[in-house]
């Protein structure tokens, strides 16, 4: 069986599962949505936002791309974010990035000319890694470089996203934060972004094992909510 047939049973069960442990469930789904927090992550399948944070249907908004970025000129981006805090009126926005991102590590390596839609894509990423350029070069590990610019990514969309006019007038504003999932190990961490949430982990200061690297906190993620 190929894999979109074996998705249609799998959603079937999925959906008699879900009516099963909450009969209510698709009644409220179909009076409309309320998510409280936008999520805006990327594209890869190893990082499904509902699954790595235990959200169920009308959670989350989710927009997600190549290397979740924040993109002011992007049409399809602004008006995810715009819908997200005009109009459901999300209390949190996530920025949520990954460690061994093909994005990121693409940015850190020659072009590639056979997707030139991707190299548009990723561009803010190579003018961000020049930006950071001698802390990333005194990176030896290429993994660790790759997975540093991955945080340093998060924090500059976070910073950028923060400022928009679309979130930063907003009332009540809300709250934006910087987090990074670790495909070593499932944990989402916060990155120490200013006025994170109070109820975030604290940011540990002597974990360094990088240039002017300071180790995220997880943070608890209630899962199977
Ligand atoms: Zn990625």
């Amino acid at each position: 069986m190929n894999f979109t047939k074996q998705m249609i049973l799998q959603n079937a069960a999925w959906a008699r599962e879900a009516c099963d442990g909450d009969p209510r469930l698709f009644e409220r789904l179909r009076q409309g949505q309320d998510p409280k927090v936008l999520w805006i992550g990327c594209a890869d399948s190893r990082v499904p936002a509902e699954i790595v944070t235990g959200a169920r249907p009308g959670e989350l908004f989710v927009h997600r791309n190549i290397a979740n970025l924040f993109v002011p000129h992007d049409d399809n981006t602004m008006s995810v974010l715009e819908y997200a805090v005009c109009v459901l009126k999300v209390k949190d926005i996530v920025i949520c990035g990954h460690y061994g991102c093909g994005g990121v590590r693409a940015a850190l390596g020659a072009p590639n000319d056979g997707v030139p839609h991707v190299e548009q894509r990723i561009r803010p990423l190579r003018w961000l890694a020049r930006r950071h350029r001698d802390e990333l070069d005194a990176i030896a590990d290429p993994d660790e470089r790759t997975n540093r610019l991955a945080e340093l990514n998060v924090l500059e969309q976070a910073r950028v996203l923060r400022a928009s006019p679309v979130v930063h007038d907003a009332v009540p504003r809300p709250q934006v934060h910087a987090w990074i999932f670790d495909i070593r190990d499932g944990l989402i961490r916060a990155l120490p972004f200013e006025h994170a949430e109070a109820a975030e982990p604290s940011y540990g200061s002597d974990l360094s094992h990088l240039p002017g690297r300071r180790e995220p906190s997880p943070i608890r993620v209630a899962n199977g909510g």
